[in-house]
């Protein structure tokens, strides 16, 4: 019986749905792109705002459509605080809570294990694979709705991460992205002081995967020399670092680790340590509160970081959460309008960045041809600073990394010139 998987939100529940396709795979299940196939299906949910758990049940509700007669099992965040709710949903047949999300495999219809057959093959289209190495979060962000949905902080261990990791290389994976609710705070549970950086050492040094990336990190759980590490040039130069105000006195009620001066000053060491170093943000608008003042603070102190871009969300009141019950809460308009004010700055900032490296020759995942021309494939792929960079060449070149030489920003992309 053939299964289909979705995910939706965050990189973590795309590495746990990856790794439950491979284990389906091992099992003789074929996991099947198109609903309409399957006889079951797997949802990964989101919680992390209003909008994402609207999202979970919509998407629920479309495959119902979508394949009548397939049985759905949900899991993920919106299943961990809203198994009711969801269970009451067509083709529900299990809600899955995220504790028990490992077991999915086994609940599932079809031939027993086998773990004499071979690994699954990687799946055609994708070049980059995501490992889940830890879970759960051990801090209390009030806003915070996934520390309520994942639990308490736990790490996998080293030794099963390295297995998989040589699996996925075995399959021609040619980037592995780690993730993790609280990535940072990687080993803390293993009793592992710098837990991250001896697992990124052990996976430098045990593997010949030709590129390592780091999905989200809390900026407080980096140490100073973190960056050490990057004097291997598999690790990707790109770090995401989630800031959520440049107020201090928003991150106050926040109740976040990392103060804007912090946070400044470990943007700065990083860059100087690791050349032309990609650092992204979250900043969030509207957190109760939030009055002009604190706004025009953030927007002030972001503007003056060499970041290479922001993700930009509005505050949403999740239930359970200290943050939905502090008062005042800000207008949607008012969110709205200064949600637009920082995508914009978020754009000049890519900008920026993007010419900063215009003319340096940069190493390019090439992940998929978007299409031909007289001239030749449109190749679409990420350098190792997370730029989506566009080139017209001869050859296919998925799968691929090649040396590139960067071009101007176009459209959110760098069109460039493949060197092979
Ligand atoms: S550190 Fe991240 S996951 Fe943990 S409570 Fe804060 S925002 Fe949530």
């Amino acid at each position: 019986m053939n299964v289909h998987l979705r995910s939706l939100g965050c990189r973590l529940n795309q590495a746990e749905m990856d790794a439950l396709g491979r284990k389906l795979a091992q099992r003789g299940l074929l996991v099947t792109g198109d609903p309409a196939q399957a006889g079951q299906i797997v949802v990964n949910t989101c919680s992390v705002t209003r909008e994402a758990g609207a999202d979970s049940r919509a998407l629920v509700r479309e495959l119902a459509r979508r394949a009548p007669a397939a049985s759905i099992t949900v899991t993920g965040c919106h299943a961990e605080l809203a198994p009711q709710e969801m269970q009451s949903l067509p083709n529900v047949r299990k809600v899955v809570g995220n504790l028990e999300n490992e077991s999915i495999a086994g609940l599932l219809d079809g031939p027993a294990p086998d773990t004499r057959s071979p690994a699954a093959g990687r799946t055609a289209t994708r070049t980059r694979a995501f490992v889940k190495v830890q879970d759960g979060c051990d801090h209390a962000c009030t806003f915070c709705v996934t520390t309520l949905a994942r639990g308490p902080g736990r790490s996998r261990p080293l030794a099963e991460i390295l297995a998989e990791v040589r699996q996925l290389r075995s399959l021609d994976y040619q980037e592995v992205v780690l993730s993790g609710v609280q990535l940072g705070s990687y080993g803390h549970d293993l009793g592992m002081k710098q837990g991250l950086a001896t697992l990124l050492r052990a996976l430098l040094s045990e593997t010949d995967f030709p590129r390592l990336r780091l999905s989200s990190l809390e900026p407080w759980d980096l140490t100073p020399d973190f960056h050490g590490l990057w004097r291997d040039a598999r690790l990707c130069r790109h770090l995401h670092l989630p800031l959520q105000s440049g107020s201090s006195a928003t991150l106050r009620r926040m109740r976040r680790r990392c103060s804007p001066e912090e946070f400044s000053v470990l943007l700065r060491d990083f860059r100087r340590n690791v050349p032309h170093m990609s650092i992204t943000t979250d900043v969030m608008v509207g957190f109760p509160g939030e009055d002009e003042e604190e706004f025009e603070t953030s927007k002030a102190f972001i503007s003056g970081q060499p970041l290479a871009g922001l993700h930009v969300f509005r505050y949403s009141p999740r239930p359970g959460t200290p943050a939905a019950r502090m008062r005042p809460q800000i207008r949607e308009s008012t969110k709205k309008e200064r949600s637009a004010q920082l995508r914009s700055l978020a754009e000049s900032l890519a900008r920026a960045y993007a010419r900063e490296i215009e003319g340096q020759t940069q190493e390019v995942l090439w992940e998929q041809v978007a299409g031909a021309t007289p001239e030749g494939f449109v190749n679409v792929g990420y350098t190792d600073t997370w730029m989506r960079v566009r080139a017209i060449h001869p050859l296919p070149l998925s799968n691929r990394i090649t040396a590139a030489r960067l071009g101007t920003f176009l459209d959110g992309e760098i069109q460039a010139t493949p060197i092979l």
